[in-house]
């Protein structure tokens, strides 16, 4: 293991630890950041007020908005001359949000990404493909520089030329690769058409994956086709990027690496913290970052936290899978839908391809208009019936989710891939 002093450390401990690096990370926000001293001041409370976790729900909520508008250096606590890296992530609307790091917000985020690793097994001398895009985004460099630090090889291909990824898998003989899910649907599928034979010819043994929200069907379709293991790495560039929450052997949850964040639950309209294990939207305190310091960070994911003993040693919390963020929630008539939902329901099906695109095209949703693509085997196949088949899919989701569906068959091959984030729900509205 990569840091058992810290990965083995008991609930007890993580939490005295959460309760000092907190009442010190809140004084420091407020001395050096102006935004935190106006938030204080307008909720009436100072950094004396805090003395421990107990106190955390008297902390004001940091929201994404807030760093939109600091733009562009981004809420900083230090001088600028101490910033050694600086990433960005698009935003839908205007400007980008900007986070920064100085040399020790390095050190301490590489530290976790070499964690995440290390908790799926990958070791010194494991030859890791990384397909996640270098530049602004934080996924290439974040997994670039855990890998190095754990004493890996890393391939820094970046994302993209399909064909020569397939290539450098087979003359290079990696044995990790690391890249969203949808990529790696992508690059099995395309393994078969170039005439790989993924499992004899490749010698992946594990994947990392994340930056997207995944079924546990996407999964299974990953590990069979490639014959890897798939785990779930959860970050966002807010957080430092990949490496706050990773999955251990168990697979039953993703350990939170709470010696560096602060995880609380609360429900999103009224902001109350929610007794332990309820589902709600999923707050984050960064616990030493000395850039940029997020207090209580909101991040619109929903999911439920588990917090007893895992199996595979570890104390530090579980984020329970990530359904999807509140934003890409739909509501069709009158019912909450994730897209990974009807990911979850359609991947179950034989016959279902990898690919699908749920439209929206009205204010008033009834019904949920979803194109899905079929599997070469069944669209060869003398027996397909597409009316049935549709039907079908239409008569599943209607029966697990309780939403009206209309499917729409593709053939294969006919849907957009994507290499990096998969686009899933197409907004005809906003387009
Ligand atoms: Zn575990």
């Amino acid at each position: 293991m990569y840091q058992p002093d810290i990965e083995n450390m008991k609930l007890p401990e993580i939490r005295k630890l959460q309760s000092e690096r907190f009442v010190k990370m809140v004084k420091y926000a407020y001395d050096n950041v102006p935004m935190y001293k106006k938030k204080f001041d307008e909720a009436g409370i100072t950094p004396d007020d805090i003395q421990g976790l107990e106190d955390a729900h008297k902390v004001p909520f940091t929201v994404k908005d807030d760093l939109r508008q600091h733009y562009p250096y981004g809420i900083r606590a230090v001088p600028l001359e101490k910033i050694v890296r600086m990433h960005a992530s698009s935003g839908t609307t205007g400007k980008p949000t900007v986070v920064t790091y100085t040399e020790q917000d390095m050190d301490t985020w590489t530290t976790l990404m070499a964690r995440c690793y290390s908790s799926a097994g990958v070791v010194k001398g494991d030859i890791v493909q990384n397909c996640y895009g270098y530049g602004l985004f934080t996924g290439g460099l974040g997994f670039h520089y855990g890998a190095e630090k754990l004493g890996a090889t890393v391939i820094p291909i970046s994302t993209g030329n399909t064909k020569k990824q397939l290539m450098m898998l087979k003359d290079m003989q990696s044995t990790v690769i690391a890249c969203t899910p949808s990529y790696a649907l992508y690059l099995a599928e395309a393994a078969e058409k170039e005439g790989y034979n993924a499992k004899e010819d490749f010698n992946i043994k594990v994947g990392m994956f994340g930056a997207e929200p995944w079924s546990e069907e996407a999964r299974k379709r990953i590990e069979d086709s490639l014959g890897i293991k798939a785990y779930d790495c959860f970050g966002m560039s807010e957080l430092y990027g990949p490496g706050v929450a990773v999955e251990c052997k168990e697979q039953n949850g993703l350990h939170i690496w709470s010696d560096e964040f602060l995880v609380e639950t609360i429900d999103t309209d009224t902001g109350e913290v929610l007794p332990e294990g309820e589902k709600g939207e999923l707050v984050f305190t960064m616990l030493t970052r000395e850039a940029m310091p997020l207090l209580r960070y909101r991040t619109k994911d929903l999911a439920v936290i588990n917090y007893e003993q895992c199996a595979c040693g570890r104390s530090h919390p579980r984020i329970m899978r990530i359904k999807g963020r509140s934003d890409d929630m739909l509501i069709i008539g009158g019912v909450n839908v994730f897209p990974s939902q009807v990911e979850h329901v359609l991947m179950n099906i034989k016959g279902v391809g990898d690919q699908y695109l749920i439209i929206i095209d009205r204010d008033i949703l009834d019904s949920m208009h979803v194109q899905v693509e079929v599997t070469p085997e069944l669209f060869n196949s003398p027996d397909y019936d597409p009316a049935g088949f549709a039907k079908k899919l239409e008569g599943e989701l209607q029966a697990v989710l309780t939403v009206r569906a209309r499917i729409e068959l593709m053939d294969p091959g006919t849907l957009p891939r994507s290499e990096g984030k998969a686009k899933r729900v197409h907004d005809k509205r906003k387009a």
